[in-house]
């Protein structure tokens, strides 16, 4: 998405080897008219898909998935995070491990909010590694639910989430993938 890469382009700050901020537009203060375009954009390439139920993870997938969900006319559940969690009857739980905060959290769903007859995309802002991802197909997994696909605004291309997703045979569509990125340069290459 060309508009999302000059973006990324224009305010994106490489912070290390690894973390692009891009706290300006995306997770932090919002340019809510991108995030509309976003939502388009995941609508256009999951159209041929029977989605009727948007899965993200808190807090930073919330506010794309309700955009994108709202472009799909279908509700938005999000996984909430707790650091330790008793196993309940009530919810599906997971383990995920946090890329930007390095501990694990245990991840849940309702049961109430997903059942075998749901049809499920997955929208989150980043893929680097895939756990956040890895953790939400689990959840559909125990659920008996269907996953249509993942979508997502940022992949880091060279980390190996995406590839080992699709390696799965998870179709993952990433709307930038940044292959390359400089901390000292700031330049930021894409796929
Ligand atoms: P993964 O679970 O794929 O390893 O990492 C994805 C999650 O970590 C995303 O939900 C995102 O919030 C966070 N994340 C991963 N890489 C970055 C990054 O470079 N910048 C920011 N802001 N968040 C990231």
């Amino acid at each position: 998405m060309k508009l999302l890469e000059e973006r990324i382009r224009k305010d994106g700050i490489v912070k290390s080897d690894e973390i692009l901020k891009v706290d300006s537009f995306l997770n932090h203060q919002i340019d809510i008219r991108l995030y509309d375009r976003i939502g388009a954009e995941f609508a256009r390439l999951f159209a041929d898909r029977p989605v009727n139920k948007i899965l993200t993870i808190e807090a930073s997938g919330i506010g794309i998935a309700c955009v994108t969900a709202m472009h799909f006319d279908v509700p938005v559940v999000f996984a909430k995070k707790a650091k330790s969690l008793n196993l309940d009857a009530d919810h599906y739980v997971t383990k995920v491990q946090s890329f930007t905060h390095g501990r694990v959290y245990d991840v849940m769903v309702s049961k109430r909010c997903l059942s075998s007859s749901d049809h499920v995309l997955i929208i989150d802002d980043f893929l680097a590694n895939g756990c956040a991802v890895n953790g939400l197909l689990d959840i559909i997994r125990q659920a008996g639910a269907t996953a249509e696909g993942v979508g997502i605004v940022i992949e880091k291309g060279f980390q190996e989430g995406g590839e080992r997703l699709r390696a799965q045979g998870v179709r993952v569509e990433s709307l930038a993938i940044v292959e390359r990125m400089d901390p000292v340069t700031g330049e930021i290459t894409f796929r």
